[in-house]
């Protein structure tokens, strides 16, 4: 297990790729914001396997100012550099990017990337702007990076859904690969923003995996009305001290709501567990 090598600076970072990329290695390229759990291990063990012995898996940690809204987390969210190069050190990554925000986005910059249409409702809703920020950071990740192959979460359904229409869209050379939610043993999803919940904030977190549980064995048992659906989670959320901030039926790839549930329709949910704001989502039998 050797520590992977660390990298401050995107143009050298660029240069090693290129360089990798020319001498005919396969590249895989994780991006995260850091503080890594399993959900993030299984993403770049995932990327290791892909590329093989002889490949590169790249892992990027970067909390992206430009995906946080001025009322947002950015001051506050988790930390933890050493550890996440231990793990990423387990997970068999070869290099690590972990560039300043100024490094990432120097004064003047002024090109943005918007994918318009899947970004417009749930999260993109209620985060103005967050799309903006994730499509921009992962196209210049890309440009940075050269991957043949890049890994991101469902757990982060619309941004999944997000980057694979811009890399449709623009003619990115790279397959995306998307990857199930990893939770923890009693449901909650794995996210770093899990370590800002109190115990009893924790024990209300449950009923976001819960809500969808509920609405699945719902629509196992051949309820398909989306409506009653949605309202069935929201139920469940509530009752188990979440306040909701979404909760809609959609198709999995236009995340247009549906008013009946067909087969792989995706619910996606958005709810506060305190000041703590967390996603989840489960695809529909
Ligand atoms: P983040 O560090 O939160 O930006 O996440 C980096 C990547 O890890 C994204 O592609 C996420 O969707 C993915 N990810 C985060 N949590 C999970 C999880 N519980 N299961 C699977 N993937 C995850």
């Amino acid at each position: 297990m050797t520590t992977p090598e660390l990298v401050r600076d995107p143009a050298a970072w660029q240069a090693r790729a290129l360089s990798d990329r020319a001498a005919g290695r396969a590249l895989a390229l994780v991006p995260t914001m850091g503080f890594l759990h399993d959900g993030h291990l299984s993403l770049l063990r995932e990327a290791r396997r892909r590329v093989g012995p002889g490949g590169v898996v790249l892992a990027s940690i970067f909390v992206n100012p430009t995906q946080f809204g001025p009322n947002e987390d950015l001051a506050a969210y988790p930390r933890d550099l050493e550890g996440d190069l231990r793990r990423c050190a387990e997970a068999g990554v070869s290099r690590v990017l972990a560039p300043e925000p100024e490094a990432m986005f120097p004064a003047g910059h002024q090109t943005w990337v918007e994918v318009r249409e899947v970004s417009q409702g749930l999260c993109g809703a209620r985060r103005p702007g967050h799309f903006r920020g994730v499509a921009t950071v992962v196209a210049k990740l890309f440009l940075l990076s050269q991957p043949h192959l890049a890994f991101f979460g469902e757990k982060d359904y619309q941004q999944l859904q997000v980057l694979r229409a811009m890399v449709r869209d623009l003619g990115f050379p790279v397959e995306i690969v998307g990857m199930p939610i990893v939770r923890e043993p009693d449901g909650l999803a794995r996210s770093s923003r899990n370590s800002y919940l109190s115990p009893e904030e924790r024990t209300r977190a449950l009923s976001l995996s819960r809500a969808l549980f509920e609405a699945r064995e719902a629509a196992a048992g051949g309820q398909r009305d989306a409506a009653t659906l949605v309202a069935l989670a929201r139920a469940a959320l509530e009752a188990g001290g979440v306040r909701p901030d979404y909760v809609e039926l959609v198709h999995p790839e236009t995340l247009r709501p549906v008013a009946r549930a067909e087969p792989g329709s995706v619910l996606l949910l958005a709810g506060f567990a305190g000041k703590t704001r967390l996603i989840d989502n489960l695809r529909l039998p």
